[in-house]
């Protein structure tokens, strides 16, 4: 059994938060005074990593549902009115658009990791990959923000948005694997938000829109820390012409089902899983899966994955780390009904295949579940943020309040 003990767990070792439940909601609770004008107002200044006040730095758990959207939403509801907290909200909200943007259209992640595969082959340009990821370009912002990636796996916002610029139009690299970089060392590397993020920077998302990081921009949202050492790109650099594939309809989810008691298993997309499966059935035990051979395969930094496996823990008694043990805990389960979360397109989604293979084999009956939120959002992600963004008011009245 791979539960019960934290081996060589990093997560909680300062630059690195810890990752439990606990720890989550005293940030949220430290945050949320701050949720309302002062985060619209300051959110875009990058203070640098010794003040972060005027963010919450609270993805690294929302990314697993160690702390879900609707609580989140919901403890700046209380504390602020609709308008100030409006901003704030958004936000949250835009992790859901690109979750739902790229769960329609799923094509895009898996052409995105096959091009990261052949572009990680070219010699020709891992000399220029690996001077940017190890922060030896030159460019002092730009050094400065890789170190800071990898050494706390956390950037600002704004930060994130002039290094995946530089990266793409002033060093002209491939966008692929600035994105595999980021999605390998960020605490909340997220495939939606992340790979979606670099295609917007790069000019992929919105026919004729790129994000151009300017020194201007840079010096004064830094507070003047850098001196920006570099003639940064002023044109973007010409992608190949791109069509966005149809969207694919949603799959529906499966219904709960007549069972009493059920089994229920976390995957690190919603830790939460279990909450809210259980205010609706009755859960009897339940699991983790962690794929770790997938994570070594994808080549995610240990503090990443140390913390994801330890919030799991938190949250689960005991975590299975391959399918062999998934197999022989889905094959002694007495009750013949195993529900989970339906995890978004990603790792985890990859391997549910194999995961229904299990539950197969053994006669149990899998059940997919979609969270409310995800099933109300989802069908909006269809064109940009601003249509998407009409459905957070039915959202707010409909669900956040609602835990289950
Ligand atoms: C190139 C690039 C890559 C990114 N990669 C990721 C990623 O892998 N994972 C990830 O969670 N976010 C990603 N983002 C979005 C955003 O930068 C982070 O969510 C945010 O900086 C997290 O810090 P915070 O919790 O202090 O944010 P806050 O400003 O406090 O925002 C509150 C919450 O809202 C959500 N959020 C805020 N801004 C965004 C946004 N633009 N897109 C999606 N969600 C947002 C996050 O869940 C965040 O925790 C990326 C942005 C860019 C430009």
């Amino acid at each position: 059994m791979a539960g019960g003990v934290l081996s060589g767990d990093m997560s909680s070792s300062p630059p690195f938060p810890s990752a439990r439940r606990e720890a989550a909601l005293a940030a949220l609770e430290d945050f949320i005074p701050r949720a309302g004008w002062n985060y619209a107002e300051q959110r875009n200044h990058d203070n640098g990593p010794s003040d972060r006040t005027n963010v919450s730095m609270l993805s690294p758990w929302i990314r697993l549902r160690q702390l879900t959207e609707w609580e989140t939403v919901a403890a700046a509801r209380r504390e602020h009115d609709a308008n100030s907290a409006g901003k704030f909200i958004d936000e949250v909200c835009w992790r859901t658009y690109w979750k739902g943007w790229l769960q329609l259209r799923p094509s895009i992640w898996t052409d995105y990791r096959r091009r990261v595969a052949r572009l990680q082959m070219d010699e020709g340009m891992r000399g220029g990959v690996q001077a940017a990821m190890t922060g030896k370009t030159g460019i002092d912002c730009f050094d400065a923000w890789a170190q800071e990636l990898v050494e706390t796996g956390y950037l600002h916002n704004h930060a994130r948005m002039w290094t995946a610029s530089i990266w793409i139009h002033t060093l002209k690299l491939p966008w692929e694997l600035g994105a595999d970089w980021f999605l390998r060392h960020l605490l909340d590397g997220d495939p939606a938000s992340n790979t979606l993020s670099w295609r917007w920077v790069a000019g992929l998302h919105t026919a004729g829109k790129t994000y151009l990081a300017t020194r201007a921009n840079i010096r004064r949202h830094t507070n003047d820390r850098f001196e920006v050492n570099a003639e940064l790109a002023t044109a973007p650099v010409a992608m190949p012409d791109f069509e966005l594939p149809p969207i694919q309809p949603l799959k529906p989810g499966a219904d709960w089902g007549e069972a009493d008691e059920v089994a229920v298993l976390l995957t690190e997309d919603d830790l939460s899983a279990a909450d809210w499966i259980s205010s609706r059935t009755n859960v009897s035990t339940g699991a983790g899966f962690f794929p770790t051979a997938a994570y070594t395969a994808a080549g995610i930094a240990d503090p990443v994955v140390a913390f994801r496996r330890a919030a799991m823990m938190d949250r689960t008694e005991a975590v299975w780390d391959d399918l062999g043990a998934l197999r022989a805990w889905v094959e002694s389960l007495p009750l013949k009904r195993l529900i989970m979360a339906e995890p978004p397109v990603g790792l985890t989604a990859e391997l549910m295949p194999e995961i229904r293979q299990v539950c197969g084999d053994a006669g149990v009956d899998l059940r997919v579940v979609r969270h409310d939120w995800d099933h109300h959002f989802w069908p909006h992600a269809t064109h940009g943020f601003f249509r998407f963004k009409k459905a957070i008011p039915a959202a707010l009245s409909q669900l956040v309040g609602n835990q289950g």
